[in-house]
């Protein structure tokens, strides 16, 4: 079955070039009116242009699709309520929320500034909440929304030198998974995507050959996946190359210490067992990792 966009609308954030550049035009090839924007920032942040928002949106114009720019700062409140204000002013409706915009800032923690902590926190995790915040009430009236946050293997594994950037994009796994449960009712749907591409961001990380076979468009088609009709929620697709795999969290099934034996030690002789993978599980939220140990302890004590 095709995966369509017709009569949907989306707001794709930092499309005006890489990741997000791609992403937009994919949605509108396949129907979907599209906002295409972007604060026309370099790669640290600095500077602010219209130019390459606008070029993309006249691409998408000129293919035969719907799509206008807006400049928002998606850190700002003000910024982005006039761009979902406009939205909903010129098609009604937000269907689709890709939150993409981003900045670098490296350093190895102990040089950078807290000043340079705060401001990628402040596009890459504020900025996609700021963004979903505003279109929540719309996707809650409509019964409808699907969003995704764009995270990274930096947040997910690691990456030297980026202690602003992993511990931004490490909190999109966390805002996806409260937001998966409390959009459940509403139909709206929360992934992550963590893409691996060339764009300005990695162009000076690797060779032209490895540049060339991790065009966005070879992750794009991963995107449309998640933010379709039938998408699914709370997946964590990492992507690059053509490549897709989803990330997950799973638990040990873990050890029980009791009384006494409650020690520090105790935990030092059995990590071993502590990190045994066999039976481990995924958890479907917080909640029901509480009721696990209580389950567990209470078996241990004949009391269940
Ligand atoms: P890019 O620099 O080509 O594009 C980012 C865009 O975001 C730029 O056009 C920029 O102007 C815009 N932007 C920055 N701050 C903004 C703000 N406050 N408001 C609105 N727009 C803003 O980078 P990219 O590689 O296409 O990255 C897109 C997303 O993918 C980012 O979130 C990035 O962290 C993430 N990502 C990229 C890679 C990769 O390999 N390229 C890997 C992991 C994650």
């Amino acid at each position: 079955m095709d995966i369509r966009f017709d009569d949907r609308v989306a707001i794709v954030t930092g499309a005006g070039t890489g990741l997000g550049r791609s992403h937009a035009l994919g949605l509108a090839a396949r129907g979907a009116k599209v906002v295409v924007n972007d604060l026309g920032v370099s790669t640290d942040g600095q500077g602010r242009s219209s130019d390459a928002a606008e070029a993309v949106a006249e691409e998408i114009r000129a293919a035969g699709g719907e799509a206008f720019a807006h400049g928002a700062d998606v850190a700002s409140e003000a910024e982005v309520a006039d761009m979902v204000a406009k939205t909903m002013d010129t098609w009604g409706r937000i269907d689709i929320l890709v939150n993409n915009a981003g900045i670098l800032r490296d350093k190895t923690f102990g040089k950078m500034t807290m000043d340079d902590f705060r401001k990628v926190v402040d596009v890459h995790l504020i900025g996609s909440a700021n963004c979903t915040h505003v279109c929540w009430p719309i996707f809650r009236a409509q019964g409808y929304g699907r969003v995704v946050l764009t995270s990274s293997g930096s947040g997910l594994y690691g990456n030297f030198g980026q202690a602003n950037y992993g511990a931004a994009k490490a909190a999109m796994m966390g805002l996806m998974n409260v937001l998966h449960l409390e959009g459940a009712r509403e139909d709206i749907r929360v992934n992550c995507l963590a893409p691996t591409a060339a764009t300005r961001m990695t162009e000076s990380l690797m060779p032209p050959e490895a540049l060339e076979l991790l065009a966005p468009e070879t992750i794009t088609p991963g995107l449309l996946y998640l933010v379709s009709e039938d998408a699914p929620s709370r997946v964590i697709m990492s992507a690059g190359a053509g490549c897709f795999a989803q990330t997950r969290v799973y638990e040990t099934d873990g050890i029980l210490l009791q009384g006494d034996e409650i020690t520090p030690e105790n935990v030092a002789a059995q990590m071993d067992q502590m990190q045994n993978a066999i039976n481990q599980q995924e958890l479907t939220d917080a909640f029901s990792q509480t009721k696990k140990y209580a389950r567990k302890a209470a078996e241990a004590r004949g009391l269940s």
